[in-house]
């Protein structure tokens, strides 16, 4: 069999975004990513750890093996977390191969009627437009202002629900009113100017935590760069391929790159780490769609806010102290996504008065996963758990991390468990440091 044809093998999959062959031949079997995979400590099953799932995918390729509903299964419970791919010496990347098979998912199983109109309502009709998003949020700000959020958690009706709803429910921050109309299209920088930066404003953080965002911009200017923040950004495409639904993934990231490489600016950077993710996988998820030297350029580009700061070197000139004890979980789409590990830790340790504690495996998931913890919400527990352990032992402050998805996840079970620690995101503690004007 030549290269080309090991490249191409599709055997059992269909042709449309299947696997590529030469990334499931890769695995030698050696099993250093056992130990690493949250799924694996959950089951002790093989299919379930990456050497399994990439076997799987293999037979599959090689046409050992029909498309079977437990492929299927494998590829919603993987977590995408990606802990194997920083593991793996071979540079296997089972998470994404897992991602693909999902698309693969909805061709041999199709969902129902209603499913299938739920999913594609979501995923290309809400998720795909900013002003959609932002106007879905009114019945729930309602829900909050009225005081029947309230009456529901205190009769806890969601009891008798699924345990999904009511863990949604509790995860719920307190919404405030969009930020993305209220930002200026151009923020000046502060001080001597160091450049001009392209804000990339991410759906769900600046939905659920737009302190988040708000601080992004003001430190950014205080550190002296513009920030230009395009309104018309759309999602980076990261639910839809966390979903299966890769041709919408694909024409959001069309769309994103047109318009971020149309604005006059040195980078574009994110405070999201499963956006930062995604952004850097527009060249990959373009290949032959684009041209190559604008995928280029734009992934070029792409900076998350701890590893652009880093980058360019973080002014501590007029920081103020705040003194705090904090512990840092390190979000999956950051440290395995895009190797970003010591970056924020390098931030934490210039902030005047702040304590860095280490927890135990800080780089384990913490059980979100996008919807994988509503999905799978007794497992999800488990890991978080575990994750939350660590966290206690450390007795910090504060819990800081980078993503949304884990803030989400890690601010519900501190609650859950009524431990003392609240969640901030490294932004929002460099932003206590940073000077009002
Ligand atoms: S995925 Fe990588 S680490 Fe895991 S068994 Fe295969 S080669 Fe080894
Ligand atoms: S991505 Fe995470 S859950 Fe999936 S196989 Fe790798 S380590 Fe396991």
């Amino acid at each position: 069999m030549s290269a080309t044809d090991k490249k191409n093998l599709q055997g059992n999959f269909k042709p449309q975004d299947a696997p590529q062959y030469a990334d499931v031949l890769q695995c030698m079997r050696c099993g250093f990513c056992l130990p690493t995979c949250p799924t694996y400590a959950l089951t002790g099953r093989e299919r379930s750890n990456p050497r399994g799932r990439v076997a799987l995918a293999r037979a599959v390729a090689e046409e050992k093996l029909e498309f079977t509903p437990a492929v299927m299964e494998e590829a919603f419970f993987c977590l995408d977390c990606r802990a194997c791919t920083t593991a793996c010496p071979s540079g296997v990347r089972a998470g994404e191969v897992m991602e693909i098979c999902r698309s693969q998912a909805h061709a041999f199983y199709p969902l129902g009627k209603v499913g299938k109109a739920f999913r594609e309502f979501v995923l290309e009709k809400m998720v795909v437009s900013p002003d959609r998003l932002e106007k879905s949020m009114i019945p729930t700000r309602l829900y909050q202002r009225l005081g029947i959020q309230w009456l529901v958690r205190h009769l806890r009706v969601l009891k008798l629900g699924p345990d999904w709803m009511e863990k949604a429910e509790g995860m719920l921050p307190d919404l405030e009113k969009p930020l993305r109309p209220q930002l200026p299209d151009v923020v000046p920088a502060k001080g001597e100017k160091r450049g001009r930066v392209g804000f990339f404003l991410g759906c769900v953080m600046t939905l659920m935590y737009p302190n988040v965002s708000r601080n992004t911009v003001r430190v950014l200017a205080h550190q002296g760069f513009d920030v230009v923040t395009p309104k018309e950004t759309k999602c980076c495409g990261a639910p839809h391929l966390s979903e299966g639904d890769r041709e919408t993934a694909r024409q959001l990231a069309q769309f994103n790159l047109d318009l971020f490489l149309a604005k006059d600016i040195d980078y574009i950077v994110t405070d999201c780490a499963g956006c930062g993710a995604a952004l850097k996988e527009y060249e990959e998820m373009l290949e032959g769609r684009a041209e190559q030297d604008k995928l280029a350029l734009f992934r070029s580009k792409i900076r998350d806010i701890s590893e652009f700061l880093v980058e360019v070197g973080l002014r501590t000139e007029g920081l103020k102290e705040v003194r705090t004890s904090v512990t840092y979980h390190e979000p999956c789409h950051l440290c395995h996504a895009q190797g970003i590990s010591k970056q924020p830790r390098e931030i934490i340790r210039k902030i005047p008065g702040v304590e860095l504690r280490e927890m135990n495996e800080s780089s384990w998931c913490c059980g979100s996963a996008a919807t994988w913890g509503l999905k799978y919400s007794d497992d999800s527990k488990k890991v978080l758990d575990r994750k939350l352990d660590n966290v206690a032992a450390t007795g910090a402050d504060y819990l800081v991390t980078g993503n949304p998805g884990c803030h989400l996840q890690l601010a519900w079970g501190l609650r859950e468990r009524e431990m003392p620690q609240s969640v901030l995101h490294l932004i929002e503690l460099l932003g206590r440091a940073t000077p009002e004007d």
